[in-house]
């Protein structure tokens, strides 16, 4: 069962988190404030109502996991999104990284290669003020080629390697946010579509995601 009511509580617990996060590095203050503006305790079980605004990754079904917080945002700042533009988003999941970038105003489509988690958010009523989120049931690594090119690509699980089916559906001067990896720890990476079509790669911060995996299930 999921929580749907945003109480003072709620709303305070919001805004240590938010302090949480800044003190940790995040400065883009729109990130900020999507993530004070969402009740992360909506897209978690009511069990988990209390401790959904601490900054850790939480079980959501399917032996995966909502982000945590500070991992959302960080990931958030260096898309360096702006209003409308086309995004695609790899691990639906909980659906908070999708509902972080939507308030943000970009035109946003999402994959999910897991069934029961792309049929909850069908379901799911926080999720219809966003209009401008598409999802889709299917394999993140094919992407989405009849709705390329995107200017963004964010990949929310830990990739072996960057997709090249994704490079491909990224606009010149776009850009992926992607941890790449195999063990237990991933690196955070920005690879930026230059103009003479070559791969700028920047290597960031460590991270600890769920693997991408191939196929549907
Ligand atoms: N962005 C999510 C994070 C969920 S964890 C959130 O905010 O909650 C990563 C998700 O990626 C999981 O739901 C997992 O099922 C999904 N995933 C893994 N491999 C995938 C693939 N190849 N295509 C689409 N989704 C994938």
């Amino acid at each position: 069962m999921r929580s749907t009511e945003d109480s003072y509580l709620h709303k305070g617990l919001r805004k240590q988190l938010v302090d949480t996060i800044r003190q940790k590095g995040i400065t883009d203050e729109k990130v900020l404030n999507a993530i004070n503006t969402i009740p992360r305790h909506f897209f978690l079980d009511s069990a988990f109502a209390k401790t959904a605004y601490e900054d850790r990754a939480f079980p959501i079904g399917e032996g995966q996991t909502i982000s945590q917080p500070y991992t959302v945002a960080y990931q958030t700042q260096l898309l360096e999104v702006r209003p409308f533009e086309k995004v695609l988003e790899i691990g639906t999941g909980s659906a908070y990284q999708a509902s972080v970038l939507a308030e943000l105003g970009v035109a946003l489509y999402t994959i999910e290669r897991q069934k029961p988690l792309f049929d909850a958010n069908k379901n799911f009523a926080y999720l219809k003020k966003y209009h401008n989120i598409k999802f889709f049931y299917g394999d993140g690594y094919e992407g989405l080629p009849t709705y390329a090119p995107f200017d963004k690509v964010i990949i929310t699980a830990a990739a072996p390697d960057v997709p090249q089916k994704l490079i491909d559906q990224l606009k010149t001067g776009g850009m992926m946010v992607i941890p790449v990896g195999t063990g237990d720890v991933q690196r955070m990476m920005r690879i930026t579509k230059q103009e003479n079509g070559s791969l700028k790669e920047q290597v960031f911060d460590n991270f600890s995601f769920v693997p991408m995996i191939e196929g549907k299930r």
